[in-house]
């Protein structure tokens, strides 16, 4: 069994990347916002652009980052994984750095994070940043940095949990989903069975079941809502 989870909102209790642009970087990040709000410009583009807009050393963004409250059962869910030897995969269109950075500061190291990607150079200017969107497609409708519908290769034994807009395309092939917030809403518009969940002690008690019940469909039917 595999586990694909979500970053911003799923197991970060918030957006990071917003927090990390609205904290550090110049107030022209709202405006490349504004310009994705109204179709103007995707999503990777968006992000791309904002990046390099955050004015601080990297120790500033660490100790940013360092106040990240993370899911208060995402700690144990891993330990779950791991002694069942289920594998966890991050899929975020938020920042590779800002993730694991997060995750390291509660002690979890590891973990494949499927992200879009930052770096930096430091100079006597100070520190630039860039970020590359390896994962943009311009397939799905909101031009997101990291489509997952495109780059998840999902084992045929696995289960998703997600909580936004970035979920949305690849809720349409996971073979179970968990949801909550605008993604529950979408599954329930969609009519896509999910399970709907508020953190992640709940989601490893229902896998918990999943695994003791060999005929794993039956119970996912039962557990699975939909409009
Ligand atoms: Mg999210
Ligand atoms: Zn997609």
């Amino acid at each position: 069994m595999h586990a694909f989870c979500d970053f911003d909102g799923t197991i970060a209790v918030e957006d990071v990347t917003d927090a990390v642009l609205d904290q550090l970087a110049s107030p022209q990040w709202h405006e490349f916002e504004e310009a994705w709000a109204a179709g103007e410009i995707t999503a990777a583009e968006c992000m791309r652009a904002q990046i390099p807009l955050i004015d601080a050393t990297p120790q500033q963004l660490n100790a940013l980052l360092n106040t990240m409250k993370i899911d208060a059962g995402f700690v144990d869910f891993v330990h779950f994984c791991r002694s069942n030897e289920i594998g966890i995969t991050i899929v975020s269109d938020g920042v590779d750095r800002f993730i694991s950075r997060v995750l390291a500061n509660h002690g979890i190291t590891g973990l494949e994070i499927i992200a879009n990607r930052m770096s930096y150079s430091v100079s006597s200017q100070g520190c630039r940043y860039r970020l590359d969107t390896p994962y943009a497609s311009t397939g799905c409708p909101p031009g997101a940095g990291v489509c997952k519908c495109r780059i998840v290769r999902m084992p045929e034994d696995h289960f998703y949990v997600g909580d936004g807009r970035s979920d949305f395309c690849v809720s349409h092939q996971a073979s179970i989903v968990f949801a909550k917030a605008k993604l529950e809403a979408y599954c329930q518009q969609q009519a896509i069975p999910f399970i709907p969940y508020e953190g992640f002690a709940e989601v490893q008690r229902t896998v918990a079941m999943l695994l003791d019940d060999p005929a794993r469909r039956v119970s996912v039917s039962r557990l699975a809502r939909t409009a």
